[in-house]
């Protein structure tokens, strides 16, 4: 008789709690596994085969950062299916935000850096001007400019990462998508977003948005255990209806603009 089996029902027995009835078997490891032990999400892997299953290299200490950044870049194109089933949905927010961050930032600066060129050029204000006084002015106007663009483009990151996880927790429920909870949506968003620091570069910048879309499909796909087509129904239907308010409103407050001349 195995010692996970209750001796009088017969009925297994959680391999950690011996008290507990199981609800399931581990595929990897064999264990039976109580509601509290089995893995979050709905897959069948008792607590330890699936702490042992996941990864993600950013979140891998034993790399250096630039490493961790790349590799996870990497695996997110190059072995996809793999890296969507293993990456980690529970862990926090902080290190998937920094993973976010980091490429956002750069492009940040360098929309920033081309919004301060392009309006130095517009006012025809030399950012090097010739006196002291002139100096002075353009470098403080050239600041202000650099400022704006650096806090607009990462506050739409944060806004977009923060807001759009929400909408897509309970577009994930209304569809049916297994153990999706805010953390998860917020670690796929975030994880989706390696390459975005690349958006500032024309045509490739719609790669990169596509690129978002698949990686956050086939994350939804993987582990809210629902097909391509309803991963990508739980981010495209709330994206339409998002869209159709937004030109929806925008249209209405044109005409009302217009029939008041
Ligand atoms: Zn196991
Ligand atoms: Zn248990």
């Amino acid at each position: 008789m195995s010692t996970t089996d209750n001796a009088a029902t017969g009925v297994p027995m959680c391999a950690e709690h011996p008290t507990r009835a199981a609800v399931g078997t581990c595929e990897r490891c064999g264990a039976f596994f109580c509601g509290a032990c089995a893995s979050p999400g709905g897959l069948s892997f008792c607590k330890n085969c699936e702490a042992r299953r996941r990864y993600v290299a950013w979140e891998d200490m034993s790399l250096g950062r630039g490493q961790r950044f790349f590799d996870t870049v990497r695996s997110s194109i190059t072995e996809l299916p793999r890296f969507a089933s293993e990456l980690p949905l529970q862990g926090g927010f902080r290190a998937p935000l920094t993973f976010a961050l980091l490429p956002n930032l750069l492009a940040s600066v360098i929309v920033a850096a081309i919004g301060v060129l392009f309006i130095g050029a517009m006012m025809h204000a030399p950012l090097f001007a010739t006196s002291k006084q002139g100096d002075a002015v353009s470098l403080i106007g050239a600041v202000a400019v650099f400022v704006t663009y650096f806090a607009t483009a990462l506050g739409s990151v944060l806004a977009y990462l923060t807001v759009w996880a929400g909408v897509l927790t309970g577009s994930a429920r209304v569809f049916g998508a297994e153990g999706l909870r805010y953390e998860s949506m917020f670690r796929i968003l975030c994880y989706a977003s390696g390459l975005n620091g690349l958006y500032v570069v024309p045509v490739i910048g719609t790669l990169v948005l596509v690129y978002h879309v698949v990686v956050t499909v086939f994350v939804i796909s993987a582990q809210g255990r629902v097909s391509a087509l309803t991963a990508l129904a739980i981010i495209g239907v709330p994206a339409v209806l998002l869209g159709t308010c937004c030109c929806g409103s925008y249209l209405l407050f044109f005409f009302t603009m217009l029939s008041r001349h």
